[in-house]
């Protein structure tokens, strides 16, 4: 993938996309589809960002998959439902954008269909009143794939390793990037514009900080290399930030399996891709059971159910740090965010069947203590005696019989983890209208610039699954599209 620049220190596009994650490499197909001459620049030696270390799932009302399953919804139940996920959070939220995710969003899912993307379900998610929820066959990096293999076919130019620090404004409007790739300071024109498509900035020290919680400042991001670097390139030319001090986190969270879980340890090619969604899509819920707990013990958060049950959060050193009302916050604040989950047998037991799990993807299935024994040990501790049960974890003896003498847990123990404060994405974006045009403090456009998937998301906040991804790619298709139609309308007012 990685490609050095073989052209000169300045080039001509029609389109510039500045990231090559799902948003941006949607925005690069579909304005390639449309015949635009696209250049896609992305800062690692890989594309893929956020999206291809995501579940994947995506959500959308009035699917081809719903239909066939009798399903009936539209738009404006979605976009009430996605409401209903936190009324209070959601004060400030940006209804147009919402609603233009809403009502575009099965078409952004068939679009993804129409380039081979394979998806089962879909399943259930409260407060969703229908089932909703698309997940991508095998795991996400096919997003990646199968953009990749359109952006091909279309002639997109894809350049890795090429960090854009700048845009290029001529007459008031962004008709470029400065970036360097391979030692070299470059730029690339666009007649049509730049999308900026360069994710959040959960990975950024400097902006946690300064908009976010001290907790949510501390924690550790998933992504570490999602920097926030578009939301500040689009600021220092006018660009309107909004809801930067929102976030759904920080979160406690499992390490993924050193080796991946299996789902992620599946080829996507595009006919074994296309025999598994018809599996899935088949056969019974129990016969997929097993493959459904790998993707589950893989990535998920344990629930805070378990500290309402008695279970108890200690840091490294065997400390219980807090009263674990708020476990994930309270973590951030301990050296490396790191700590253990400590319960008794009594727990477990509770924990091994429904309503009672230690994690879940919605809809999809439930990972209970036995999930985790059987397909995390690494994760699981069990010792008759504290001493036995520090030794193995590695903390202080005497911390850890202090903490577990403050709780109720009784011999024999059970450690849960490591566990982290994890930072998902962040919610905080660049202001944009329904056409993706990043906007000013005053409402005007920042004429030329457009904004995608996590840095367009125009103030609203995507809480549940799904919402990121589809917003991700609806929006990239969506811009491509934009910027297709504003070009042409450019030409034939010049030529007429
Ligand atoms: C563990 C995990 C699981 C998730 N699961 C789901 C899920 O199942 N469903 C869902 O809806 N959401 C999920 N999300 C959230 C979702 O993945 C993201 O919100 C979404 O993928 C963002 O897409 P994006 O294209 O905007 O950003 P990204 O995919 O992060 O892409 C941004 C790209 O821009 C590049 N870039 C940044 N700055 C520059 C620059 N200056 N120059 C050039 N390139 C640059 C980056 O390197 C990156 O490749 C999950 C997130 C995580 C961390």
């Amino acid at each position: 993938m990685s490609k050095a620049l073989s052209q000169s220190k300045d080039s001509q596009w029609d389109l510039v996309v500045v990231g090559g994650g799902g948003a941006g490499l949607a925005s690069a197909v579909s304005a390639a589809q449309k015949g635009l001459k696209v250049l896609l620049l992305e800062r690692n030696a890989q594309v893929g960002g956020t999206t291809a270390m995501s579940v994947g799932s995506y959500t959308a009302a009035g699917s081809s998959l719903q239909k066939r399953k009798n399903i009936k919804d539209n738009p404006e139940w979605l976009v009430e439902d996605m409401w209903k996920f936190d009324e209070a959070l959601l004060t400030g939220d940006s209804p147009t954008i919402r609603t233009l995710y809403a009502q575009q969003s099965a078409r952004g899912l068939e679009w993804l269909i129409s380039l081979g993307v394979a998806f089962s379900g879909p399943y259930p998610e409260l407060p969703h009143r229908v089932n909703r929820m698309h997940n991508v066959i095998p795991n996400s990096k096919t997003y990646i794939v199968r953009l990749l293999e359109a952006a091909k076919k279309h002639g997109v130019s894809i350049v890795t390793n090429a960090q854009v620090g700048d845009l290029i404004i001529t007459d008031g409007k962004a008709c470029g990037v400065r970036y360097s790739n391979g030692g070299q300071e470059l730029t690339a024109q666009s007649s049509g514009g730049v999308v900026l498509a360069t994710g959040d900035f959960s990975g950024s020290k400097s902006l946690r900080e300064k908009y976010l919680s001290d907790s949510a400042a501390k924690a550790l991001p998933i992504n570490q290399n999602a920097l926030g670097i578009g939301h500040e390139i689009a600021v220092k030319h006018g660009a309107s930030t909004l809801q930067m001090d929102r976030l759904f986190g920080p979160q406690l969270r499992f390490p993924t399996p050193s080796k991946g879980g299996f789902l992620n340890l599946l080829p996507t090619w595009k006919w074994l891709c296309k025999l598994e969604a018809l599996i899935v899509n088949s056969v019974p819920t129990w016969v997929l059971k097993p493959v459904v707990k790998s993707l589950l013990v893989a990535w998920m958060s344990p629930t805070d159910a378990i500290f309402k049950s008695g279970g108890i959060l200690v840091n490294q050193s065997g400390n219980r740090f807090g009263k674990e009302s708020s476990p994930a916050a309270e973590l951030a604040m301990q050296e490396n965010c790191a700590g253990f989950i400590i319960i008794d047998e009594t727990i477990a037991k509770k924990f091994n069947s429904a309503p009672n799990y230690i994690s879940t993807a919605p809809g999809i299935a439930f990972a209970y203590f036995t999930d985790y024994k059987r397909g995390r040990p690494d994760l699981v501790t069990s010792a008759k005696t504290v001493k036995e049960l520090a030794a193995t974890i590695k903390t202080d003896v005497k911390n850890l019989e202090e903490s577990i003498a403050s709780s109720g847990l009784k011999a024999p123990f059970i450690s849960l983890g490591p566990v982290y404060s994890m930072l998902t994405v962040t919610e905080g974006s660049l202001a944009i209208n329904a056409k993706l045009q990043v906007l000013k403090d005053d409402g005007s456009v920042v004429k030329g610039l457009y904004a995608v998937g996590a840095v367009g998301q125009g103030g609203m906040l995507l809480k549940g699954h799904g919402h990121h991804i589809g917003w991700a790619m609806t929006s990239g298709m969506l811009a491509g599209e934009e910027v297709a139609q504003a070009l042409k309308s450019q030409y034939s007012t010049a030529t007429s």
